[in-house]
């Protein structure tokens, strides 16, 4: 992390702020400060494939719902469905990605 100078009041500042702390001149193009970050495609991806069965993509995507891959990891199925949920989140467009869980 470094340090830049505010364009508009010349302070010096973190060069990661969105927005300068002291005059609030927004410092760079980005989600305003307090947004969530965003959710990785090759991670939920890969959480998917290696521990989708219980629901861990699911919780790493904010999916509350994915207490019930873990409720029913016992079964397979979750497992199935993670499976293929993690080849789809990977094969997925950044756009298409971007729209449905990047902003999340
Ligand atoms: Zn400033």
């Amino acid at each position: 992390m470094g340090m830049v100078f505010c364009r508009v009041c010349a302070k010096q500042i973190s060069d990661e702020a969105y927005a300068c702390p002291q005059c609030g001149a927004p410092q760079r193009p980005g989600p305003p400060p307090g947004a969530r970050p965003r959710k990785d495609k090759v991670t939920a991806g890969l959480l998917a494939l290696f521990l989708g069965g219980l629901g861990v993509h699911r919780f790493y995507l904010g999916d509350w719902w994915g207490i019930f891959y873990l409720l029913f990891c016992w079964t397979f199925i979750p497992g199935i469905v993670a499976f293929v949920e993690g080849i789809i989140f990977l094969t997925m467009k950044d756009d298409a990605w971007n729209a449905q869980y990047g902003a999340r």
